[in-house]
């Protein structure tokens, strides 16, 4: 039987064989289930020609238990809540895109996170384990079912829910894998992010892998003293270091970094930071995108507009690479950037 906890592409086609099937049979079954969405074992037999001894194994596998689903009445972002095998929760986001039908998943890697980030309610969690690799696909098939079923298309993926995905490298890389292969679901590769707030060996070795998909490393600001106070755990590696990962990954890709920014008013968001980020970043090639915070405690704040736009103005003087800002929707229903935390 196949170990759902643990559950990679690698693993996945050896057992298969090990249970008679040839790599057909297993691309069969990945697009029946991750192509499809089809999740009746006798229908893989009918329909796809999957071997029964194949699909009865694959059919015991846990699936996650689609729990609650709340729509934002503001900007349509839907939150997503499961429930794992050991019943812990966890939160996906179903975000719709500029294009009329079009949308993405936010994926959460961990229940929980280590990271300790001031302004994020997932690091306010008790709970926390790493999601096997099929928990994390099986957020994006069942969050594209439900676009489906709306008259949406999902396209893409991001791995900026709840967790520290590299902290879950090996389970996340293979998830996105799974996501990627041309017989499952197809998402091409460059509409795959993984995010990262800021762990340098692991972004090393994601750039010396060469993996294809988007790289973003959430910054939190641009100095070691301010990372202290929002980004503590990440912040024990100097932002110099951590910007010349950035610069490894992104001359070696010959692709822009995404480099994530969240502007907290009062904190981040002065004539000082915008300096300092030009002097971080250099003649790095990043994309620097700003995200306003959402803090449902109250205790950060977004910058007022004023503040904004002069922080804006100042980005213009002193950061010689593309700044956009980025929207985090669903702050009404706390499916914004930084507040998943699986409430029960
Ligand atoms: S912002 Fe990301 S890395 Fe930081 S605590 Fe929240 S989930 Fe973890």
């Amino acid at each position: 039987m196949l170990d759902p906890r643990d559950q990679a592409p690698g693993p996945f086609l050896a057992e298969a064989r090990r249970l008679g099937a040839d790599d057909l049979a297993v691309r069969r079954l990945l697009s029946a289930i991750l192509g499809q969405g089809i999740h009746d074992p006798a229908a893989w037999g009918r329909s796809f020609q999957v071997p029964r001894r194949l699909s009865d194994a694959i059919g015991t596998l846990p699936r996650l238990r689609l729990d609650r689903v709340v729509t934002s009445p503001r900007d349509l972002f839907q939150k997503l809540r499961f429930l794992t095998g050991d019943d812990l929760a966890l939160e996906t986001v179903l975000i719709p895109l500029h294009r009329p039908g079009a949308a993405s998943v936010c994926l959460s890697s961990q229940v929980g996170c280590a990271m300790g980030c001031t302004f994020c309610a997932t690091a306010r969690m008790t709970t926390r384990r790493n999601l096997a690799a099929w928990e994390i696909v099986d957020q994006w098939v069942q969050a594209r079912d439900l676009a489906r079923s709306q008259g949406r298309r999902v396209s893409g993926a991001v791995f900026m829910g709840m967790g520290e995905p590299f902290l879950n490298y090996d389970r996340v890389l293979a998830a996105a894998e799974l996501l990627r292969c041309p017989y499952g679901a197809a998402v091409g590769a460059k509409s795959i992010t993984i995010s990262t707030v800021g762990l340098v060996p692991e972004i090393d070795r994601y750039t010396t892998e060469g993996h294809r998909f988007r790289l973003a490393i959430s910054l939190g600001a641009a100095t070691d003293a301010k990372r202290a106070r929002l980004v503590p755990v990440a912040a024990r590696t100097p932002v110099a270091q951590v910007m010349a990962a950035a610069r490894r990954h992104a001359l070696a890709r010959r692709d822009r970094v995404m480099l994530a920014y969240v502007c907290i008013r009062d904190e981040n968001v002065g004539e000082d930071d915008a300096r300092a980020l030009g002097e971080l970043i250099g003649d790095t090639p990043v994309r620097l995108d700003l995200i306003d915070v959402t803090d449902p405690t109250g205790r950060f704040l977004p910058p007022a507009p004023d503040e904004l736009k002069a922080f804006r103005d100042a980005l213009t003087r002193h950061v010689g690479q593309p700044v956009v800002r980025r929207y985090s929707g669903g702050a009404d229903i706390q499916a914004a950037c930084g507040t998943l935390a699986g409430e029960r």
